[in-house]
């Protein structure tokens, strides 16, 4: 079978097509919308996804976007559009919105409430339950990338108040009921360490949830994630050997 896959940028968005003899089939990236949460390369199972520079999506007319799709690698099974709470993603085949994995079959429906972010003014889905810790020893005063990154501007510098003078409040604090889990805040983060993420419990039908694919994607997101320092971790891929990898055996999804 014919197959050629391209990547094309049109204006705020990146659209990776495929072609074959009688269908293209696109993933569209809006960088409009996406926060460069990491959420669609944790669960893509070709690891076609990479994230990109720290902070890319508060600057999204610029060269590099939050995150590149490997058009080599991708086999538009359309994962990284489905666990997206921000809806940045989009799969078509011949300009028609298709699920190669149907919601309700091998996919559960996920279920959460809409919310408004407040940095962006974009919708996003909160399906995601956790645990989040900012971690006071390792985080640099000043920084404040984790409050420019967050799409629901969910953590703030505290004011310090003469019952509680700034030695006594933390560097960060987090309004948890506001929280989404996606993590951008600890994929911003350049302090190895300092913010600590735990996804608990995500939120969906039962229809779908007992397909292998499923439980592989459960298993990732629930994997604890922490900031890493950013830089050294590029220099580590480029250095003999490359980077240490935790990831698990390729996941079977045929394109
Ligand atoms: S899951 Fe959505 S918002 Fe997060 S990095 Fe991927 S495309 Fe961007
Ligand atoms: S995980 Fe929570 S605090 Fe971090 S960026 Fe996402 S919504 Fe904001």
């Amino acid at each position: 079978m014919t197959r050629a896959s391209s990547v094309k940028r049109k204006f705020n968005k990146i659209v990776t097509e495929r072609q074959e003899k009688y269908s293209t089939t696109t993933l569209t990236l809006d960088l409009n919308k996406c926060q460069g949460c990491n959420l669609c390369s944790t669960v893509c199972p070709r690891y076609a996804i990479e994230r990109g520079p720290i902070g890319a999506s508060l600057r999204q007319r610029s060269k590099s976007p939050p995150i590149r799709i490997n058009y080599h690698k991708c086999v538009f099974c359309g994962l990284c559009a489905y666990i997206c709470p921000f809806d940045a993603l989009k799969l078509k085949v011949n300009d028609q919105p298709t699920e190669k994995l149907k919601r309700g079959k091998i996919l559960p429906f996920l279920k959460g409430e809409e919310v408004i972010c407040e940095r962006t003014g974009n919708k996003a889905l909160k399906f995601i339950e956790g645990e989040i810790k900012i971690h006071d020893d390792l985080c640099p005063s000043g920084c404040s990338t984790c409050i420019d990154i967050c799409p629901t501007q969910c953590l703030v510098l505290p004011k310090a108040t003469k019952e509680k003078p700034w030695e006594k409040t933390a560097k960060i604090e987090c309004d948890r009921d506001n929280c989404l889990y996606c993590g951008a805040c600890v994929y911003a983060c350049p302090a190895a360490g300092a913010i600590e993420l735990q996804r608990i419990k995500i939120h969906h039908e039962k229809e779908g949830s007992e397909s292998t694919i499923w439980k592989n994607v459960k298993n990732k997101l629930e994997q604890k994630v922490e900031s890493r320092y950013w830089f050294f971790e590029k220099r580590l891929k480029t250095a003999p050997g490359g980077a240490p990898t935790f990831r698990k055996e390729e996941d079977q999804i045929q394109g």
